[in-house]
């Protein structure tokens, strides 16, 4: 069977560009770049020159770009690293974070507060899942706040959150800001300075680069308390040998993101819209999940009354077609998400959601044939 990949939320193929620009990391230039002799001097030359081209992508110094596994490391580090060293520094012990943020976040912070007493408050969504920013200043004035969290692009409804006014108001407060732009960083402009971020979290397999891989952004002057310690790599904060071949691939797979964003990002917001507008107006009890227009631009996030997502996926997967009903961690998992609920849904309605996400593969073939068999399939599971 012919089939069709539109979960790229989930995760994304590598680009050939990438894996030519990783290859000799892995056999001839193998060298480890904390190694004082040729073959490490080597490795350190290209991990410096990947650090200095992702500095200048996110806008930021080359010193202040951390390599790590990926998204959920960074997540990791930025709530616990943030809440145990300012704890330590001024006594906070409230993390704010919002009722959006991917489990790396929520977890952390539900670990932190069970487990070591830290108090968690989630911030307010609107029904698309953006900030509500008086309160998030309200929550600033009244709690000794550690860090707050703030994705920038959700992963399960697309919506994107004005990160800009959210960096300046804890900027004011002078409260760490950390975002997650694991779905973000592809597609939208990031300047971490302009916009007061003071922490990011990125990821190489979802930008078209190899899994395993991400990028932490802290600005200089932010002391967090690390969370792998062993060697001095990574200026003392992640200690572990450099995975080489995987910096090289983040890199390169970045800054062709970047550099290909403008075109792509045009095509792929005529693709989505054409699916929306489809599923919104021929699909009874059809509805988009998170804003309509500030979204992703390959995101496309639908509840559907009277259907369980999950016994969705199936049966397009069955009819070659690869979607998710909310995060991919949860397949097989029959709780409704925490995102959908946070935005207001009902379980049941919950239950019922679908998410199609595009990428640099996606051909407007792939929607035609999509969008011919969607009606079908609902009506068949409804009866
Ligand atoms: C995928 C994802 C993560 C986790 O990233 P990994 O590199 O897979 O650990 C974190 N946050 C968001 C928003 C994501 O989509």
């Amino acid at each position: 069977m012919d089939r069709i990949y539109l979960d790229y939320a989930a995760t994304t193929p590598m680009d050939p560009r990438v894996l030519e620009a990783m290859t000799p990391f892995f056999i001839e230039d193998f060298g480890n770049p904390s190694s004082t002799h040729y073959f490490g001097q080597k490795a350190e030359a290209a991990v410096d020159m990947a650090r200095l081209q992702v500095a200048k992508l996110l806008g930021v110094q080359p010193d202040e770009i951390y390599f790590n596994s990926g998204g959920s490391e960074g997540d990791n580090l930025a709530i616990r690293g943030a809440a145990i060293a300012r704890n330590r520094q001024n006594g906070s012990n409230t993390i704010l974070f919002s009722p959006v943020e991917h489990h790396a976040i929520s977890s952390t912070a539900k670990q932190l507060h069970d487990e070591f007493g830290y108090e968690i408050v989630k911030l307010r969504v609107d029904n698309f899942g953006q900030i509500d920013l008086n309160f998030l200043q309200d929550s600033l004035v009244k709690h000794k706040v550690s860090v707050v969290s703030v994705v920038c692009a959700n992963n399960e409804i697309g919506t994107i959150n004005p990160i800009g006014e959210i960096g300046k108001i804890c900027r004011q407060y002078g409260v760490p800001f950390h975002s997650d732009t694991v779905q973000a960083c592809a597609h939208l402009t990031i300047n971490a300075k302009d916009e007061n971020i003071g922490m990011l979290s990125a990821s190489g397999h979802k930008l078209y680069g190899p899994k395993g891989v991400g990028v932490f952004y802290k600005e200089s002057g932010l002391h967090l308390s690390p969370q792998m310690t062993g060697g001095k790599q990574e200026n003392k904060l992640r200690a572990g040998t450099h995975n080489v071949p995987g910096i090289i691939g983040f890199a390169k797979a970045l800054s062709l993101a970047v550099s290909e964003r403008e075109a792509e990002n045009k095509r792929l917001t005529i693709l989505r819209d054409n699916i929306i507008q489809f599923v919104t107006q021929e699909i009874p009890g059809a509805r988009l999940t998170g804003h309509p227009t500030d979204r992703l631009p390959n995101h496309a996030s639908f509840v559907f009354e009277d259907l369980s997502g999950n016994d969705l996926v199936i049966a397009l997967d069955m009819a070659g077609f690869a979607c998710s009903s909310g995060s991919a961690c949860k397949v097989g998992d029959p709780k409704p998400s925490d995102i959908l609920l946070g935005i207001g849904l009902s379980p049941e309605l919950a239950k019922g959601s679908l998410r199609i996400t595009l990428g640099k593969y996606s051909t407007e073939e792939h929607i035609e044939r999509l969008l011919s068999v969607l009606p079908g399939i609902v009506a068949k599971l409804r009866k």
